[in-house]
């Protein structure tokens, strides 16, 4: 090799010592984790199929049924951010040629079409105005019009701050033979969201958001009529990777004696995701729903004290966990969330998508719902808004 033209100097950069400032994360994800959390990170490596990581996802899995408030048995994590389980959900659930409904409410429908377009599916919409909320009676009129075999919707569209009411739609959709698929990643354990008892056929979370594990394991969960379409498609689907068929007999959800090696899983993850699960299990989801909402009350009151409106206007689709803040004519939202990093190391967010430039966001997920921390950025905020109007001048 002292022949072959090798990059002789190491990168210098790698020999300086790794450093990170703590910051309050106060966007809409990831958020901070617990202690326990954190210090449940520094296990040693062990291996993905060793007994004591088969233990861990077997209580990861308990504790993944009861925040999705199910009895699904094919509930698991995919090694994988959110958009893991979006894509897991719509490859396993769709077959090229078929016609899914997409209610494009911000960017993540737009991100499930862009998908859904790329397995061969046949792509449908319901576009609403962003900071409203679909209806069942428009659901209904799409179905007749469309006639998909499958719905995609977003609980908590992180994009708008926008919440989407679910009671009644998987009864709907059923009697139209649809499955029910919903993005849950901003919202699960802020929220409440009922799987089994809404009709909920696949839903999938982000480990990073109100659940306050770190990023990198996505919760996923199939109903049995999930499973059915699942089993009886007439192509394999698409992706290896996300093959739920094959992941759940990892995960040991069909019933089998043993599971069997599909990739290696980060055991450094799974004790994170434990621990996180077992504080959601200690506080319980009502009393966790109950803060969420409690936290934006306050801040929502903060906002209003200061003049600032709300994007999302009618209050049952105003979401706990991200909270949307129309910018004020003229003011410069970079320069806001700029100064409330640079001066308080607070996180907060701009606009996504389609709401870039016109609202700012907060998140309230897991441990940072509180009233300190709501008192907290809404001081970093006041100062941030100052910044902006003295940079106008
Ligand atoms: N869906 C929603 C509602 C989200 O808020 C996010 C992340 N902000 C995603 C999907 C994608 O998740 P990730 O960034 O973890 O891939």
């Amino acid at each position: 090799w002292n022949q072959l033209a090798v990059q002789k100097v190491p990168p210098k950069v790698l020999r300086t010592k790794l450093q990170l400032p703590v910051k309050t994360l106060m966007g809409p994800g990831p958020t901070n984790c617990s202690k326990r959390v954190l210090q449940s990170l520094q296990h040693q490596i062990i291996g993905h199929l060793h007994s004591e990581v088969c233990q861990l996802m077997d209580e990861i899995k308990a504790g993944l049924q009861y925040v999705f408030q199910t009895k699904n048995r094919l509930t698991l994590a995919l090694s994988a951010s959110g958009h893991g389980g979006m894509e897991a959900c719509l490859i396993n659930l769709l077959e090229p040629g078929d016609t899914i409904l997409i209610v494009k409410c911000g960017i993540w429908g737009e991100r499930a079409a862009d998908m859904a377009t790329r397995i061969g599916a046949n792509v449908k919409l319901i576009e609403t105005e962003h900071n409203k909320a679909v209806t069942l009676e428009q659901m209904r009129t799409a179905l007749d019009r469309d006639r998909p075999v499958a719905v995609f919707m977003v609980q908590g569209e992180s994009s708008t701050g926008l919440k989407q009411p679910l009671d009644g739609f998987g009864e709907l959709l059923h009697r139209y033979n649809a499955l029910l698929i919903v993005d849950v990643v901003a919202s699960l354990g802020g929220e409440p969201f009922f799987m089994d008892s809404w009709g909920v056929d696949a839903a999938y979370t982000g480990s990073q958001k109100v659940l306050g594990a770190p990023p990198g394991l996505t919760p996923i969960s199939f109903s049995p009529l999930a499973e059915q379409k699942l089993f009886r498609r007439k192509s394999k689907p698409i992706s290896f990777y996300w093959d739920l068929t094959v992941l759940g007999v990892y995960w040991k959800c069909f019933g089998e004696e043993d599971r069997v090696y599909h990739h290696t899983i980060s055991s450094t993850l799974i004790c994170g995701l434990r621990e996180a699960l077992a504080e959601v299990a200690e506080e319980g989801l009502q009393a966790m729903w109950i803060r969420h909402a409690g936290a934006a009350a306050r801040l929502r009151k903060g906002l209003k004290l200061r003049g600032l409106q709300s994007y999302v206007k009618i209050p049952e689709y105003q979401l706990s966990t991200v909270i949307s803040i129309e910018l004020p004519p003229g003011v410069d939202d970079r320069i806001i969330v700029q100064r409330v990093m640079e001066k308080y190391k607070i996180e907060i967010s701009r606009g996504l998508g389609p709401t870039v430039g016109k609202i700012l966001r907060i998140g309230l997920l897991g441990q940072n719902a509180t009233s300190k921390n709501v008192d907290l950025v809404l001081r970093a905020l006041d100062d941030g808004l100052r910044q902006a109007s003295v940079s106008k001048l």
